[in-house]
């Protein structure tokens, strides 16, 4: 029974449970099922996700933070005493941001950004990933109003450098993908210390403010390195929120990051509670001008603190201008590119350029062209222009002056240099006086007769009598008929004499030494139907285009250091952002004219400012020799003057940028406008006197036939001549010295 009883129950409890059991089975194939279903589907999810991930890695193209330092400012330097100071700064759109090594950054600089911006920066691994979650949250739910937080210091290099910003949306979710796996990847190729050079070089501080160097600058007129802890986090706190935390705008709200960044650094360490105390205590006094005091030492030559009077935003000098023309030019050359490249290179590859610039000269210089007053006596309504350039004699420019008054924009024309204008009688020296002094066809006191050359066989098919002097008188008309020695047709600048002189030499030996030996670019062997090999050109300066009064003045060096020509430069030399050298000026003579030739010419020039007939007198100096020429060109259009001191060779000019006749009676000569502008600086000079050439003597010569003086000869005079040229001895038999002809007859038909 019992046993049955036991079977009833037992089968009753079977009975009982069986639609447990079915359910179970239900239950337990429905589980199955999920689970399968959960297995294949994450399966295909993980499989979907990893192929987007993979692909967000290829994305994820290295990040290269060596590129960075290529978006920063190039610097120019100036020499003062031993010292190179910044002279003035070039960048890219008007964005200050200048690179300072990890090294020069103090430490609580560091801290102040590290320990508000990022706190576990020096744990994390590029991505802070509870902060992130939320931040994509964020993405799709909008609790907050922007992106918020969460973004590692390493993360928003990777975003400065990608320029990758988008913020919602898929878009915004892909981009932080792609941050993240980079920031990762950043990491892995960086140390922290490369993270956060980069990042305190870049990050942006408003005010178009691009790092902490950039920002010390502006902000607080200083160098980062001499930053208070309180200027410090002043300028940490802009970081949060750059325009609503601008310490110019908005004060208050700076000072309350400002309170939260010192917070941050006590919290960890970074500050004691003294430090934090004083900080807070400390008032600001924020400059907010680009009064510049940093210079890096990038190259290790001690680049100092000291400021240069330039600064940043305002239109710069024509002295910057021509270095930045130069080292476009240098740049093409050196890395074979073209001006566009060249130009994104210098104004964002952070070079340091070593310019040749006085500061003192150029400064002067500047303030004299701002006066119209040193150019006319009177005002006028439609005042002409000028220009003006001084180099030493190695060819370093030491100032240059493109026009008269406020320079009007970066870059504008610079006269000095980018305008072609006709020399004048500036030419005589160098095409006529100077190589016949050197190829001993005419000395000191070769006489020349005032009369004109006839030309044969004109363009007109007639013959002409030329050229006409500037003012005559005489018995000749246009032309004196007086007999000259070669210094004073010189000093008297006698077109007759330089016309004559040129006949001797020839057009083309004249041209040659002008193109080749002291290297005026301009000249033209032939063009729309004209050349400058031909007797005007070479002999009264009416060029087919002209000169740069640049390049005039860089050939008047020879006159002043026994003949030596050198290429003028504004750039001594160029490093890159490593402190490697790109360029070095070679300062390079060519032995151009004998030293004695040149000391002769030097001697003939110095009576242009000397003699009571020369047109230069009213240049002439008190304390220091002065060697001169003047250049007036047709119808009073340019007026020149290239003057030497023992220390500067420096020229003006003066008229207007579209040729016209500039008004009697208003303007200064060219000497006086010379004198009123650099005189006085000129005159300063430390060395009085012109090196001589001991191949060069002083002799008597005979006032009636300009040989030398003979024991009958009753009228003499000192001149110059090279020792190796002394004219032989008058033998006191003055007969015959005149003639009574009325022009030279030129030998053969030359184009004039
Ligand atoms: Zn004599």
């Amino acid at each position: 029974m019992k046993e049955n009883n036991y079977e009833n129950t037992n089968k009753s409890l079977k009975k009982r449970l069986k639609p447990i059991k079915r359910a179970l089975k239900i239950a337990g194939t429905f589980l199955l099922s999920m689970f399968l279903i959960l297995v294949i589907t994450g399966t295909i999810l993980v499989t979907a996700l990893t192929v987007y991930v993979v692909s967000f890695m290829d994305d994820a193209a290295y990040v290269n933070l060596d590129n960075l330092q290529s978006n920063y400012t190039t610097y120019i330097y100036a020499q003062q005493g031993d010292e190179w100071i910044t002279y003035d700064m070039i960048s890219s759109q008007g964005e200050k941001r200048i690179w300072v090594n990890l090294e020069e950054i103090p430490q609580f600089v560091r801290d102040a950004f590290v320990y508000s911006e990022d706190e576990r920066f020096y744990s994390h691994d590029g991505v802070d990933f509870q902060g992130t979650f939320m931040a994509m949250a964020n993405l799709f739910l909008h609790f907050w109003d922007t992106e918020r937080g969460a973004s590692t210091i390493t993360q928003q290099v990777v975003k400065n450098i990608t320029g990758d910003d988008a913020v919602s949306g898929i878009e915004g979710i892909e981009r932080k993908m792609r941050e993240i796996f980079r920031s990762i990847q950043v990491e892995k190729n960086y140390t922290k210390d490369d993270i956060l050079e980069c990042y305190l070089n870049i990050v942006h501080l408003y005010n178009n403010c691009n790092g902490v160097q950039a920002a010390a600058n502006f902000y607080f007129n200083k160098d980062v390195s001499e930053l208070t802890l309180a200027e410090a986090t002043s300028i940490a706190a802009i970081t949060k929120s750059p325009q609503a935390n601008n310490p110019l705008q908005h004060p208050e709200a700076n000072r309350q990051r400002q309170e939260y960044v010192l917070e941050k650094m006590l919290e960890n360490g970074a500050i004691s509670t003294d430090e934090y105390e004083q900080a807070l205590a400390e008032e600001l006094t924020f400059i907010g001008s680009m009064s510049y005091t940093s210079g890096t030492e990038a190259d290790g030559e001690g680049t100092s603190a000291l400021s240069a009077y330039d600064n940043f935003d305002d239109v710069s000098s024509y002295y910057v201008d021509a270095v930045i023309e130069q080292a476009l030019e240098i740049f093409q050359d050196t890395y074979g590119i073209d001006r566009e490249a060249a130009t994104e290179k210098l104004y964002s590859g952070g070079y340091q350029i070593y310019s040749c610039v006085d500061l003192d000269v150029q400064k002067a210089v500047e303030e004299k062209f701002l006066d119209s007053s040193n150019f006319s006596s009177t005002v006028l309504d439609d005042p002409p222009q000028a220009a003006f350039i001084a180099m030493d004699y190695t060819g370093h420019i030491i100032a240059v002056i493109g026009g008269v008054g406020e320079k009007p924009y970066p870059r504008c024309l610079n006269r000095a240099n980018q305008a072609i204008r006709q020399p004048g009688s500036c030419i005589k020296p160098i095409s006529a006086y100077g190589p016949a002094i050197d190829l001993d066809l005419i000395t000191w006191s070769t006489r020349f007769k005032d009369v004109p050359l006839k030309i044969l066989n004109t363009d007109e098919g007639g013959t002409m009598l030329w050229p006409k002097n500037y003012s005559t008188s005489g018995n000749y008309g246009a032309w004196s008929g007086e007999y000259n020695f070669a210094y004073e047709c010189l000093n008297r600048s006698l077109n007759t004499t330089a016309a004559q002189i040129i006949e001797m030499l020839t057009p083309s030996a004249a041209f040659n030494f002008l193109k080749n030996d002291v290297k005026l670019s301009t000249l033209v062997t032939y063009e729309d139907g004209r050349t400058d090999i031909a007797r005007s050109p070479m002999s009264v300066g009416a060029l087919t285009n002209g000169v740069y009064l640049e390049e005039l003045v860089a050939a008047y060096q020879i006159f002043g250091n026994l003949g030596k020509y050198y290429e003028p430069t504004y750039i001594s030399r160029i490093l890159d952002r490593d402190g490697e050298e790109v360029y070095v000026h070679k300062f390079r003579a060519s032995q151009v004219l004998d030293e004695s030739s040149a000391y002769v010419m030097n001697r003939m020039m110095e009576t242009v400012v000397t003699s009571s007939r020369g047109t230069g007198r009213a240049a002439k100096l008190n304390n220091v020799e002065l060697i001169a020429k003047t250049g007036t060109t047709q119808d009073w259009k340019d007026l020149l003057f290239v003057g030497c001191t023992p220390e500067y060779v420096s020229g003006i000019w003066y008229g207007y940028d579209i040729p016209k006749e500039i008004p009697t009676g208003t303007y200064y000569s060219s000497s006086q406008i010379w004198k009123n502008i650099f005189g006085e600086i000129a005159d300063a000079g430390t060395i009085t006197e012109f090196p001589a050439s001991s191949s060069v003597v002083t002799r008597e010569y005979c006032l009636e036939s300009g040989l030398l003086a003979g024991s009958r000869c009753t009228e003499t005079a000192v001149g110059y001549y090279k020792r190796s040229n002394i004219p032989v001895t008058c033998s006191g038999d003055h007969t015959g010295l005149t003639d009574d002809s009325t022009f030279i007859e030129t030998e053969e038909v030359i184009n004039s």
